[in-house]
């Protein structure tokens, strides 16, 4: 593969007053525009509104980058659901590349996951899980790489990552979304998320050597172009998550084990978790969590024994620094 262009000694520091504004953050993972900016992955594929075309590619025109734009091959993928009115961008330092991965076909998952700059062992373990159980639900594939995973470092934390498993299968989703209105709640709920995350594919394991690296890369990335974001992102990431699938989720200010977690209080991000449920957590001070239920304990005490409907129903992604 061609190395591409070094831009990185004509911008010691991207922009940090535009990227570092709160529209722009909600309008475009900055994380990625970064990591590309830097060299650290050859290509990011967004979804972003039309409207914000303009601003992005002055800026991408001004720091040496290529803006390719394609519409939305499917409605739900990558990214918010408004599709009149949205395209996808592919954002790369070598145009090549960016229309590479614009004509990569269903089928070329590996070179599609080499220009995004996925590191093999995680394509390969993704390609694999899909192949075998021809499923491509996010809360198997973590339920069942649980056991692979000794350490959950903060930089592999990918549990908020939704613009980018946007699937089909989520259309029945977002369709009555939008029936209801609702779909500016929703993207106003991604783009609040967008930034969320180090890495932004898959890890074999949250313990892979080649995740944790260019996680940590992407860290040290982020903190020299915006201190500030770079230390909300590690102090959201290194909290332990207990994730009940897509969207759904709570995160506490505590510690965890595979098995449970203490905490003071629950914590940002929110996500579309009944309130219901919500509130039996923020009752509690520590949760149990076995093969049959989730049990939420006050100073000992227990308050509720919630039963699971599947086995991953509330995995324990014990996340800290
Ligand atoms: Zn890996």
């Amino acid at each position: 593969m061609a190395e591409p262009r070094r831009l990185a000694t004509e911008s010691p520091s991207p922009s940090a007053s535009w990227l570092g504004r709160r529209d722009v953050k909600n309008r475009i993972d900055v994380v990625e525009l970064i990591s590309v900016m830097r060299g650290l992955k050859p290509v990011t594929l967004q979804s972003i509104e039309k409207g914000f075309l303009p601003q992005l590619e002055s800026f991408c025109s001004s720091h040496g980058l290529s803006c390719a734009t394609a519409e939305p091959v499917a409605a739900g993928e990558t990214g918010p659901i408004v599709k009149q009115g949205s395209c996808r961008v592919v954002i790369s330092r070598a145009r090549e590349m960016a229309e590479e991965l614009l004509l990569c076909s269903v089928g070329m998952l590996e070179r599609k996951g080499e220009l995004l700059g996925y590191p093999g062992c995680c394509v390969k373990k993704w390609c694999s899980f899909v192949c075998e159980t021809r499923d491509d639900s996010f809360d198997r594939y973590i339920f069942s790489s649980l056991g692979r995973s000794p350490a959950f470092p903060f930089c592999t934390n990918n549990a908020f990552n939704f613009a980018s498993r946007l699937q089909q299968r989520h259309q029945p989703l977002l369709s009555a979304l939008a029936e209801r209105n609702r779909a500016a709640a929703f993207n106003a709920f991604l783009g609040n998320l967008a930034n969320l995350h180090l890495i932004s594919h898959v890890p074999c394991s949250y313990a892979c050597e080649r995740s944790m690296e260019q996680g940590k890369a992407v860290f040290d990335a982020v903190s020299a172009a915006d201190s500030g974001m770079a230390a909300e992102l590690r102090k959201l990431l290194s909290r332990p998550v207990l994730f009940f699938g897509d969207f759904r989720f709570l995160v506490f200010s505590g510690i965890a084990d595979s098995n449970s977690i203490a905490y003071t209080a629950l914590s940002e991000p929110h996500s579309l978790l009944d309130a219901g449920l919500v509130a039996k957590f923020s009752a509690g001070d520590s949760v149990s969590v076995d093969s049959k239920e989730i049990k939420v304990f006050k100073s000992g005490r227990l308050l509720h024994a919630i039963p699971k409907v599947h086995e991953d129903d509330g995995i324990i992604l014990p996340f800290g620094p």
